[in-house]
């Protein structure tokens, strides 16, 4: 489709702000609905929290979700418009009002870490504080040869607050990388997937290596709640039976994670305090917490100081904010959490993690909870016959909005063409000619 040229009957023109799983997803079915989607990303490559969130052992789940990712943005109706950043390259109302188009779909994912709610505790980052985003993103790209992001150095003795999966992933990845560094050092060659994949007193065995003689104590994960109501299985609305399920769900799923990373939990603990010295936050002092009917309350007098050469904070990832996108708390402001539909903006919806600020775990309406468990479990590389988490299949509900989105105006020929003028711009600004070149060009190294 030439929409230079385009000289057809009216049509919708969706803006699609990201084209990671959500975004492409609703581009592809757009264009399957023979309307047109203009897929804005601010990167280079598109894939978002799968090349850069999902740890990087997931290597045959981010394959199949790139090809897919791939196959949706080149189909025949979606248009990708690389390396512009909607706020800052181009401005939401431009879209809106200028190209008029049908409507808007938010697709820009969670990339803001949720602050630790400690005042002024921002201050230590990069001083004994980091954010789960920047490490992980990190420990997915440092050893590729075009790396100049930031270093990190992975200590012992590190300490992780949160109680999702991806708070699960960070201690993973620190003992990993220490148990991998220990090992090399006795000249042994140890590939950080193949020791996610068969745990690390596998790994150590069948080297000949006692995991207790390479003194390393671990990472530890500290959880406001107890292990049993830790967010790693989940479902909709349980009933007690489910939730009694899903209990003894979440113990196993954490305790096999503990066994085969080595790593350590401490539940009912929640930060309250900055241990700091010479400039540097040297630890935290947590309060001790109960559970009372469903609420976390302080147990008073019984808090306790932890000292870390690192804390990593992972307590979720909110959107960043967007000019013209009303919020609400860390969210953005939804009239319809059915559709996304963003209060008082007609024709503006969010989708994917945009909507609910985290990962939107594969549903099944008859039998969520086993699903969930399941998915999870292979997500940290622990489910029954785990085969190093690559079942799972990340999935966005994008039908909702999608149709929702659909009901706006139609462009006619000359508006269509308008909106071709301003793609095909930016495209000679950038160099981009068509999806596979693109991509070929920007391989990751
Ligand atoms: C450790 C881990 C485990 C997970 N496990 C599961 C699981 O078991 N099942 C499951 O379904 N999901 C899981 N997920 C979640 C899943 O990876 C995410 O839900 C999904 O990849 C998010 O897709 P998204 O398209 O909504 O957001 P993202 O992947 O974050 O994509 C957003 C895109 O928007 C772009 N963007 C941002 N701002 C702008 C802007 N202003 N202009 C233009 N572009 C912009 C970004 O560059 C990015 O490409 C997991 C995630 C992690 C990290």
């Amino acid at each position: 489709m030439d929409l230079l040229h385009y000289d057809s009957q009216p049509t919708h023109v969706v803006g699609i702000i990201g084209g990671a799983v959500a975004g492409s997803e609703a581009a592809a079915l757009v264009a399957e609905k023979g309307a047109i989607a203009v897929v804005f990303e601010q990167g280079a490559r598109p894939y978002g929290k799968i090349e850069d969130g999902l740890p990087r052992w997931h290597d045959k789940l981010r394959q199949k979700e790139y090809e897919r990712i791939d196959a949706n943005l080149s189909r025949e109706g979606v248009f990708f418009v690389p390396n512009t950043k909607v706020g800052e390259d181009v401005q939401l109302a431009t879209l809106c009002k200028e190209y008029g188009l049908s409507a808007i779909l938010l697709a820009n994912g969670a990339w803001r870490d949720r602050p630790l709610p400690i005042e002024g505790i921002d201050a230590y980052v990069g001083r004994g504080l980091l954010y789960q985003n920047p490490f992980v993103y990190w420990f997915n790209h440092y050893h590729e040869a075009g790396y100049r992001g930031p270093q990190y150095e992975v200590l012992d003795r590190a300490i992780v607050v949160g109680g999702g999966l991806a708070s699960v992933d960070v201690v993973k990845v620190i003992n990993l990388e220490l148990y991998a560094a220990a090992l090399r050092k006795l000249g042994h060659e140890i590939d950080i997937t193949e020791l996610e994949v068969k745990g690390i007193p596998k790994i150590c065995e069948d080297h000949g290596v006692d995991p207790a003689s390479l003194g390393i104590h671990g990472a530890t994960l500290y959880y406001r709640r107890s292990m049993e109501e830790m967010p790693v299985a989940t479902a909709d609305d349980p009933t007690p039976e489910q939730l009694a399920k899903l209990k003894v769900a979440r113990v196993k799923i954490m305790e096999r994670v503990m066994r085969k990373y080595l790593v350590h939990f401490e539940g009912n603990a929640a930060p309250a305090g900055a241990i700091v010295e010479d400039g540097r936050l040297v630890g935290l002092r947590f309060d001790r917490t109960e559970v009372v009917d469903g609420r976390v309350r302080t147990v008073a007098g019984a808090g306790f100081d932890v000292r870390a050469p690192l804390v990593i904070s992972s307590i979720g990832s909110v959107p960043e904010p967007i000019a013209g996108i009303p919020t609400r708390g860390e969210l953005y402001d939804y009239a319809d959490w059915k559709t996304g539909a963003v209060r008082e903006r007609q024709g503006i919806f969010g989708l994917g993690n945009v909507l609910t600020g985290q990962g939107n775990i594969k549903d099944s309406r008859q039998n969520a909870m086993e699903i969930t468990a399941q998915v999870a479990s292979d997500f940290l590389g622990v489910g029954e016959g785990a085969d190093g988490g690559t079942r799972g299949r990340v999935s966005v509900n994008v039908e909702p909005a999608v149709e929702a989105a659909l009901h706006g105006r139609w462009l006619d020929a000359a508006a269509v063409r308008k909106v071709g003028a301003f793609v095909a711009a930016r495209h000679a600004d950038i160099g981009y000619t068509d999806y596979a070149s693109w991509m070929a060009a920007h391989r990751a190294e």
